[in-house]
């Protein structure tokens, strides 16, 4: 079948169904999915955006814990599908509730503070349930600096998981010194967080005094713990965890991953930028949600009501060159860029840009190449190529074929997913298990976030 026939047949099947379906995509998705998306966004905005539809059936172009999210959220009439059950995220697959209570449990008795774990959107139910289940919450990339900063001013500490370098540049935001920010490997080892160690460059020797003292890997096996006769070194570290502020897991996300303050340094030099890097953005001063662009000549829709401008913040777009990356970039990157902050907020910033202004952009590749079609006034280019192959999981075939699944299942040729044969294709479920406490943390966020309005 060529393209152009699926597209149409893909279109047809999308109309037939009406109010019945919606299609949300998210921002990494391709441009054949997200020309039949019925709106357009970041993890947070779409699980908020699902949450208000009245739609029977949420097909969710996107990656499996986003899916799962909506589910969490669904009415309980509402039926939610996933094109390719396969599309998964590494970073969310680097911890579950087990290790995750493991660990926990294990730095409470070390530390004298409460430790409330937070976890990223960029997980799955179990680790959210872990959260709410122990007073913790989520957080985006857009209000992790918020959340994280309501229990310190409480006086707790944080166990902060997955994103390791999400962890690092919201500490760095809230100014917290390096021995009050520890590192928790995936096996478990802990450690004080030693930029050095990474084996990344850094764009300004000595800008920032980090503090580095040498917690030495020290794993936390209940051997560990139960030693009474500590050495010198030993003391130190017990002490160190003691008042430590922010307990991090080391998960990432590759596809930010690998960009490098080289890259910020050969797009500079290609533009014979002298770079500022000292721009980071507080996402409240952008607006928080992608603006309402609409492009009505392929349809794609994007995040209603919301007005997408940068007002407020002269700095943003002053610049000609500029360089803008997502927080689970490197700290090192982040420091050299201008700015850094979510999804939202870079498609904000760019769209903010003075016309002719030029901006490399360290994040999803096909994102920024929607910014670059979208905002013509601008030079819009990748600081790298980095693409999320989950997100390309996600084809036109696959959203056909969930569509098609959806058109028997409401002329009863098919049943939902407790039936073996002629099922509804990819249904996504939460386990009744986790639904009551991943709720309870997703809702704490969201009144953390109201409230500090
Ligand atoms: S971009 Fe990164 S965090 Fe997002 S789905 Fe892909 S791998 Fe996961």
């Amino acid at each position: 079948m060529s393209d152009l026939t699926l597209k149409q047949e893909v279109m047809q099947t999308r109309r037939a169904l009406g109010k019945s379906v919606v299609i949300p995509a998210h921002h990494y998705e391709m441009d054949e999915v997200v020309q039949m998306a019925d709106f357009l966004g970041d993890s947070y905005k779409l699980a908020v955006d699902c949450a208000a539809t009245d739609s029977q059936y949420i097909v969710f172009c996107g990656v499996m814990f986003m899916a799962e999210g909506a589910a969490l959220l669904a009415k309980p009439y509402q039926k939610v599908l996933i094109p390719d059950m396969t599309a998964g995220c590494p970073m969310a697959d680097m911890i579950d509730s087990i290790q995750a209570e493991k660990i926990y449990d294990r730095i409470s008795k070390m530390c004298d503070r409460q430790i409330i774990p937070i976890v990223y959107m960029n997980s799955y139910a179990d680790m959210k349930a872990f959260c709410g289940s122990r007073e913790g919450t989520v957080c985006t990339s857009s209000n992790a600096t918020k959340i994280v900063r309501h229990f310190l001013d409480q006086g707790k500490s944080v166990f902060f998981a997955p994103d390791y370098n999400l962890g690092i540049n919201t500490a760095n935001q809230l100014g917290l010194a390096r021995d009050e920010v520890v590192t928790i490997r995936r096996d478990l080892s802990v450690e004080l967080y030693d930029p050095d160690l990474e084996g990344y460059d850094h764009p300004k020797d000595g800008k920032k005094s980090r503090k580095t003292n040498s917690l030495k890997n020290s794993t936390l096996g209940d051997s560990a713990l139960e030693e009474s006769t500590l050495e010198e070194s030993a003391l130190k570290d017990a002490t160190l965890l003691k008042k430590a502020k922010m307990f991090v897991w080391d998960g990432f996300c590759h596809v930010h991953k690998v960009f490098t303050v080289n890259d910020i340094n050969s797009f500079r030099r290609q533009y014979g930028d002298p770079g500022s890097g000292d721009g980071i953005v507080e996402e409240q001063n952008v607006n928080e949600s992608i603006a309402g662009d609409r492009n009505a000549s392929d349809g794609i829709v994007g995040d209603p009501g919301s007005s997408g401008s940068a007002a407020g913040n002269s700095s943003v777009g002053g610049r000609q060159i500029n360089v803008i990356v997502h927080p689970e970039c490197h700290e090192s990157v982040v420091e050299a860029a201008d700015y850094s902050g979510s999804t939202s907020m870079i498609w904000n910033t760019v769209k903010a840009g003075k016309p002719g202004s030029i901006w490399a952009v360290g994040t999803e590749f096909r994102f920024v190449q929607r910014m670059a079609d979208q905002f013509k006034d601008k030079t819009v280019v990748p600081l790298r190529k980095s693409v999320c192959h989950n997100m390309s999981k996600i084809t036109l075939e696959k959203l056909g074929n969930t569509l098609k699944s959806v058109q028997d299942h409401i002329s009863g040729s098919v049943q939902d997913h407790t039936s073996a044969e002629g099922r509804l294709l990819n249904q996504v479920t939460v386990s009744d298990e986790y639904k009551e406490d991943a709720k309870k943390a997703l809702q704490l966020m969201i009144d953390i976030v109201e409230a500090g309005k």
